[in-house]
């Protein structure tokens, strides 16, 4: 599938590359105030660990510019400003090391100022990231089409980055977002016929965990599915870790990411006789940690659990009071309850690859 990825000119954000034939990388924002760097430098620092590979903080006040140079001495991944209407916030956060800008360049004011940002994007050399929404269509396109369009956010997300090229800078990344997830996948469509720069794609304002797992997950899917986009952000209503956690599920779903444990489980039934949904959830979290890419099984009867779990390289199923060991399908041993767990762990540091 990788090769069928559409093809896009390559762009550097610190030291990671997106576009070309690059992995897609993930995006996380953080939801910290940007000016207090101990709280955003640990959440960074968390989000790092669990998979993120380029963070945005909020920039919306001259002290949160500021702030990004003592904020990137102490994280490892590249920093991106998000900034909205005062261009000289993106001009300080250019100078204080942000490594990409995102901006919306219809709300940044006058052409004057514009040019005033792109200048210093210029002389940095970073990235500029042109993000358009459906809720800031400008009022000609809204009347052109009727409302809120695919169309319309595609054409006033070109027409930014045709002002931008025009003042001579083409380091561009592009990404147009909207809440409802069919629209959205029909602009990234659209746009990816027109335009040559990588795309960050993402579903905005997708609600809570729940809802904003959902949304991404078939937005995000039938997009990268199609072979586009070059960097992705879940955006959920919670705890920037679920984020990363999403992402990171929906790419190897997908077959565009490989490694980490996959943790299957049984949706239980009448035979079930165990706390299965506990068990699933206590074994998702001890095996995060292991860097194996094989398939894990979390099954709720001893009686169909091991045939139904014959796909999986190794698992568990539950009885009364004990379970058993299972690899690709056979019964390794039988294990007491309390133990299953430890016993799968153990497995699986001592597992050889
Ligand atoms: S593995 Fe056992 S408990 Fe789970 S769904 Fe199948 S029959 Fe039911």
């Amino acid at each position: 599938m990788e090769n069928l990825r559409r093809k896009t000119r390559e762009v550097r954000i610190g030291d990671v590359v997106i576009g070309g034939s690059h992995p897609i990388a993930i995006q996380s924002m953080t939801n910290t105030k940007t000016e207090d760097v101990k709280s955003t430098v640990a959440q960074i620092l968390k989000l790092e660990a669990a998979g993120c590979e380029i963070i945005r903080c909020a920039v919306p006040t001259m002290e949160a510019a500021q702030a990004l140079r003592e904020i990137k001495k102490q994280i490892h991944i590249p920093l991106v400003a998000d900034i909205h209407f005062d261009y000289r916030l993106a001009i300080a956060a250019i100078e204080n090391g942000a490594d990409k800008i995102r901006i919306n360049p219809g709300n940044i004011g006058s052409e004057e100022r514009l040019r005033a940002v792109v200048e210093k994007a210029k002389e940095y050399q970073i990235p500029i990231r042109v993000g358009v929404n459906s809720g800031s269509l400008e009022k000609p396109l809204l009347e052109k089409y009727g409302g809120v369009t695919a169309e319309g956010i595609v054409e006033s997300a070109l027409d930014k980055v045709r002002m931008i090229e025009e003042m001579g800078y083409d380091n561009l990344v592009v990404s147009i977002k909207s809440s409802d997830v069919m629209m959205c996948v029909k602009a990234h469509e659209l746009i990816a016929k027109e335009c040559p720069y990588p795309l960050h794609v993402g579903i905005t304002e997708a609600g809570t965990v729940y809802s904003g797992n959902v949304k991404s997950s078939v937005g995000l899917g039938i997009i990268l599915y199609e072979g586009i986009g070059n960097t992705i952000r879940v955006s959920l209503t919670g705890d920037p870790l679920e984020e990363i956690k999403t992402a990171k599920l929906i790419l190897k779903t997908l077959g565009l990411r490989k490694g980490g444990i996959e943790v299957v489980s049984c949706p239980t039934c009448g035979r079930t006789k165990i706390d299965l949904i506990g068990l699933a959830n206590q074994v998702e979290n001890t095996v995060a940690d292991i860097p194996l890419d094989i398939k894990v099984a979390v099954m709720g009867c001893v009686v169909n659990g091991p045939g139904e779990a014959k796909e999986a390289d190794i698992g568990i199923a539950g009885g009364i009071g004990e379970g058993l060991l299972i690899k690709k399908g056979e019964i390794v041993k039988k294990v007491k309850e309390e133990e299953l767990l430890e016993t799968l762990r153990q497995e699986l540091l001592n597992w050889k690859r």
